[in-house]
């Protein structure tokens, strides 16, 4: 007998196990099926982002951030440190408890919830009745059937046409966060999110990296002032970024990996490092799902094909996340999830696109939501902006870090909010007062009328919304 229930979920990353959690929430019988697992074979619910993604990069970002300030921002407080070292497997033994901590969090959260979860690889079985067969592979073994199937599946990352990740020379994000000793000299094949972040990480450990990006512009979903000044900062911090580079043969000997590129002028360049990490963004996953034996509609890029309520061509099957169009973000996962979750109840919620914010957690952060300039001018709407640099800025001269600015561009008529970008300290965190800025339909004298407590870093944010208007009170 297989047990019946409301919703089905596949997979247990942020998309997945938010959806599971809401639509119990909301009354449903729910089952959420998940097959990552820990060294001892134990379920790992979190996903890409709590096993291999968002939570190790940060833990690892600020263990290796500490050693950096230990070592060049203590002393002008009068901190001086002596025989300062990094022991790099404490330090994966803290990320790794980290992880830990968060994948007991979900399933303590799916037993609060009363989630049913099953451990394993979810796959379609076929019609039961008006729902759907789904079949457990691996220890948590079981025939489930599904009014509603949420896939959730996730992605996998993208490797170098004939170049396999061996993660011990070649490494996918899994690798980059599980080196055991820092690298003398490290290749980053691309300069996207995952490149910026975990080169950071091992730069700052005392590693030479060395960043070949095929784009010839930096960072080019940011703002062009943003993508200006960040590759600014991270060249002088000493990452050695060469855009439009073209990668050729790539072989793993015992001395290293050989990497033969060619730069913008055309110049041949051969390259030994002595590891790789390739960060070329990734692929949705769908592999055992059986998605071909009920016809999901899957597209020629891999992702399974949604409407813009994340309903797919299959009734009561549903697909949120990495697995779908849109940004391949933690938060854009668990919005789809609720929704999807709301939807299943009889709700109708609504997800918006424009007011995803995006986040680089390098040193100063990234980060920034809505419309960038060049995308306004693009889109030939008339603007105002306004900028607030952080060298002006009380509470970042005595954090003693003030490079970067707020950027606040709103609509020259009305304006109205259409876009903030952030580079500094603490930029994910002050990237929200945007967010809920467009969400609320405000302005930027608004944002200038509202106190901002001093002394903080969001009062730049404030007098960028002045700046919107020529009248800052501090620059
Ligand atoms: P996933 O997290 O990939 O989860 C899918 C789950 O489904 C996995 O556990 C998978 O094993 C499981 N699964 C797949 N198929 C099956 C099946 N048939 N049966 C059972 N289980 C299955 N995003 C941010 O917003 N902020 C960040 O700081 C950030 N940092 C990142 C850092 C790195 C290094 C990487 C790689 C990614 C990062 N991301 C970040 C992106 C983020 O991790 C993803 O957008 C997010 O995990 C997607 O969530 P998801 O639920 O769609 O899929
Ligand atoms: P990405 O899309 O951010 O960057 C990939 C980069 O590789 C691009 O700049 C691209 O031009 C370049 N590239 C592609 N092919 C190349 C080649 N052959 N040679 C040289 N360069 C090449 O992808 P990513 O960094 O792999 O990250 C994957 C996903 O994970 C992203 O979609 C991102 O949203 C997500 N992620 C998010 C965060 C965050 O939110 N802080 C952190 C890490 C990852």
């Amino acid at each position: 007998m297989s047990e019946t229930y409301d919703v089905i979920v596949v997979g247990a990353g942020p998309g997945g196990y938010v959806a599971a959690i809401r639509a119990a929430q909301l009354g449903m019988k729910v089952a959420c099926i998940d097959d990552w697992k820990r060294a001892d074979g134990k379920p790992a619910p979190g996903g890409t982002c709590t096993n291999v993604g968002c939570i190790p990069s940060k833990a690892l970002l600020q263990s290796s951030e500490n050693y950096a300030h230990a070592g060049h921002g203590y002393a002008e407080h009068g901190i001086d440190v002596a025989g300062l070292s990094i022991d790099v497997p404490r330090m994966l033994a803290r990320k790794d408890k980290v992880v830990a901590q968060n994948n007991d969090g979900i399933l303590y959260l799916f037993k609060k919830n009363k989630v049913a979860f099953f451990h394993g690889v979810g796959a379609f079985a076929g019609r039961a009745g008006d729902g759907w067969a789904i079949e457990v592979a691996g220890p948590g073994a079981a025939r489930l059937v599904g009014r509603n199937v949420v896939v959730a599946t996730g992605s996998t990352p993208r490797a170098l046409p004939g170049v396999p990740f061996d993660e011990e020379r070649v490494l996918s994000n899994s690798g980059a966060l599980a080196i055991r000793s820092v690298p003398a000299r490290l290749g980053v094949i691309g300069a996207g999110v995952i490149g910026l972040e975990m080169g950071s990480v091992w730069r700052r450990l005392g590693s030479e990296v060395v960043v070949l990006e095929a784009l010839p512009t930096f960072l080019a979903a940011a703002d062009e002032a943003v993508a200006r000044e960040a590759l600014r900062v991270f060249q002088r911090q000493g990452l050695a970024i060469h855009l439009g580079a073209t990668v050729g043969a790539v072989e793993s000997g015992a001395d290293g990996v050989h990497v033969d590129w060619t730069d913008a002028k055309g110049g041949a360049h051969a390259d030994t490092f002595d590891r790789l990490i390739v960060s070329i963004g990734r692929l949705p996953r769908t592999e055992g799902l059986d998605a071909k034996s009920v016809g999901l509609a899957i597209d020629e890029r891999g992702f399974v094909v949604v409407d813009e309520s994340c309903r797919t061509n299959l009734p009561g099957v549903w697909a949120v996340g990495d697995v779908v169009r849109g940004p391949m973000l933690a938060h854009k996962s668990e919005e789809e999830g609720v929704a999807v979750a709301e939807r299943i109840a009889g709700q109708h919620p609504h997800v918006d696109f424009g007011t995803i914010p995006w986040v680089i957690y390098t040193s100063p952060e990234i980060a920034w939501v809505g419309r960038t300039e060049q995308q306004l001018k693009a889109d030939g709407v008339a603007y105002k902006a306004g900028s607030f640099p952080f060298l002006a800025n009380g509470r970042a001269r005595a954090i003693g870090d003030t490079t970067g600015f707020v950027k606040i561009l709103a609509d020259a008529k009305t304006d109205r909010v259409l876009g903030m970008h952030v580079m500094g300290t603490m930029a994910s965190e002050l990237v929200s007062e945007g967010v809920m800025a467009m969400e609320f339909g405000a302005s930027a004298a608004d944002i200038a009328r509202i106190c901002h407590a001093h002394p903080t870093l969001s009062e730049a944010t404030k007098e960028a919304a002045l700046a919107v208007d020529g009248r800052t009170l501090n620059l």
